[in-house]
Parts: structure tokens; C-alpha cells; sequence
């Protein structure tokens, strides 16, 4: 192999290590935006959660407030607390 060849090939293999650390880098923040979008599964593991307390506590001094639930992961036991409130009225 002559040495064009050569630099020609470690060029390739530098074009190919940095696509795969793209592709990586792009699952990685996809999965991170589904975490922060869905904050139904668990923020450690992804997995499946369920509620185990929901609560109602008065934060606001006009009487409004805040429900809170409690959740537990199923499969790794993560225990961590989400918020409910009003986006927008529906017409
Ligand atoms: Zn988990």
C-alpha cells in the first residue's frame, strides 16, 4: 500500500469515528429531551413508574395550588415527586 493509500485509509476510519460519535451524541439527546418531556418514566433508568401519593398543597395566597404526586420507578425503585397544573383552557 503506498502511502497516499495509506493516509487515504486513517481519513476513513477518523470520517467513520466521528460519524458514530454524532449518531451517539444524537441518541443521547434524544433520549434526554423524551426524559424531560415525559416525566412519567423514571429519570434514572427510563423505566416505568407509578404513582404512590398524589397530594394537593396550597402554595398562593389566592387559594390556588399545586398538585403534587408521588412516584416510584418499577424497576429501579427511584422515588420522585412530579407537578399537575393547568396549561391552557381548552375552547
Ligand atoms: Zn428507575
Amino acid at each position: 500500500m503506498s502511502e497516499e493509500q495509506m493516509i487515504i485509509k486513517n481519513n476513513l476510519k477518523m470520517v467513520q469515528k466521528l460519524l458514530d460519535d454524532c449518531s451517539t451524541m444524537t441518541k443521547a439527546i434524544e433520549e434526554k429531551k423524551e426524559r424531560l418531556v415525559d416525566a412519567m418514566i423514571c429519570p434514572k433508568c427510563s423505566g416505568d413508574t407509578k404513582v404512590i401519593e398524589s397530594r394537593y398543597r396550597d402554595i398562593y395566597h389566592d387559594g390556588s395550588y399545586i398538585k403534587y404526586r408521588r412516584r416510584i420507578c418499577l424497576k429501579c425503585g427511584f422515588k420522585y415527586k412530579t407537578i399537575e397544573t393547568l396549561l391552557e383552557e381548552e375552547k
